[in-house]
């Protein structure tokens, strides 16, 4: 043991629970757990997978995956091949389904991971079918079939098509995916449940799949299967519109980092967009767009900003979001919830992610997708 400098005695002597930096992210991976119980609940009987692409929607892809595949879940799904390798190494025993499907040049990796693609085109299944091939076996694929995205899979007239050209792979999954499941009353839903019945015909035996986290709640009940719900497990709202069915999962604070007194006619930040009309309060926490809060979260004439809970008491953001802050309005919080040093919550108990998207004027998956970098994580239940 080597010995400390005054300085190092200083940090060893801190409080190690407190974190050190401005912005903090709470993952409640039993809340994660919980929600993919309900969903497997409401699938009647199909299997419930799990879409953890995009690093499990921002809140980390190895404790998300770890903690569902305790919960008993064996099917994942992600968008690319280096996610489908990230998730091979956290769950060798899963079955692991990639939304790209065979990605030029990608055939080899994909099976020496063991992942399946999921094929959405004549040229993919033929390199999948020659890669097999090589490697003396027929690989594991899913077909993914076009109702209506006009996205990824083969348009729905070319399904018979690819059922007669896919004897070089073997299909486990036939898929296709909702364009508006979130409108449980949208026409569009039963035309693609028909057109997937149609495509579904040319695979007789192959398990199906057609519901994300909306679908799983729409009232024709299109489990088919396997449903794979990924928003919805992150504590997403499945049924805008009406309550959230589901468990908040991700948790966000920041830090008071500066706190001042505005006189009327002060202006608050980048262009002065934020004029005081009363003495007021503005608090500056430690977190703003590069950490994933949107800068059009900024208030503007007709639109609403977004809000921090301060002391209990919903503040809102004045001033434009910049890189690092936002500047609440805490002119009427309690003085000691509004003070250098204390933490405002930005998603929680009382916003959830839905309403801060709603205020930035964007999804709440845009929101949790582009959580920063510089949170202190912390994973709860895992
Ligand atoms: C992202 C995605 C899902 C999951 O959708 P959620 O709305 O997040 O549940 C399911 N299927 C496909 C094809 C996807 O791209």
């Amino acid at each position: 043991m080597g010995i400390l400098s005054p300085a190092e005695r200083l940090i060893a002597a801190a409080d190690p629970s407190e974190p050190v930096e401005t912005g903090a992210l709470t993952v409640d991976l039993g809340a994660l757990a919980a929600n993919w119980r309900q969903l497997a609940a409401r699938a009647d009987g199909a299997e419930c997978g799990a879409v953890v692409k995009a690093d499990g929607y921002g809140l980390g892809q190895g404790a998300v995956m770890r903690a569902l595949v305790k919960a008993g879940c064996r099917t994942f799904f992600v968008a690319n091949l280096l996610e489908g390798e990230t998730a091979r190494a956290l769950a060798p025993d899963a079955v692991i389904y990639v939304f790209d499907g065979v990605a030029p040049g990608c055939a080899p990796r994909l099976a020496a991971a063991g992942l399946r693609p999921c094929i959405g085109s004549f040229a993919e299944l033929e390199e999948w079918a020659a890669t097999g091939a090589l490697l003396g076996r027929r690989l594991e694929a899913a077909i993914h079939v076009d109702t209506g995205m006009n996205r990824l899979g083969f348009p729905p007239g070319d399904a018979a098509e690819a059922a007669a050209r896919s004897s070089g792979v073997a299909p486990t999954l036939i898929m296709s995916h909702f364009l508006s499941a979130q409108l449980p009353d949208a026409p569009v839903n039963d035309r693609q449940i028909a057109a997937f019945d149609a495509a579904r015909a040319h695979f007789p035996g192959v398990p199906a799949s057609i519901a994300a986290s909306s679908g799983v709640f729409l009232p024709q009940r299109p489990h088919f299967n396997l449903v794979r719900p990924g928003y919805a497990l992150y504590g997403g709202n499945p049924t805008p519109g009406a309550a959230n069915p589901m468990r908040p999962v991700a948790r966000l604070s920041a830090r008071i980092v500066s706190v001042r007194d505005l006189a009327v006619g002060d202006t608050v930040g980048y262009d002065g967009v934020f004029m005081a009309q009363r003495p007021t309060r503005v608090a500056t926490i430690g977190a703003g767009y590069a950490d994933g809060l949107p800068i059009s979260a900024t208030a503007a004439p007709g639109k609403a900003a977004g809000e921090a809970v301060v002391g209990g008491l919903r503040c809102p953001f004045v001033g434009r979001v910049s890189m690092d802050y936002v500047v609440l309005d805490v002119t009427d919080a309690p003085r000691e919830a509004a003070q250098r040093g204390a933490w405002v919550e930005l998603l929680g108990d009382m916003i959830e992610v839905e309403e801060l998207a709603s205020r930035a004027r964007t999804i709440g998956y845009e929101v949790l997708t582009r959580l920063g970098r510089r949170y202190a994580r912390r994973y709860l239940g895992g």
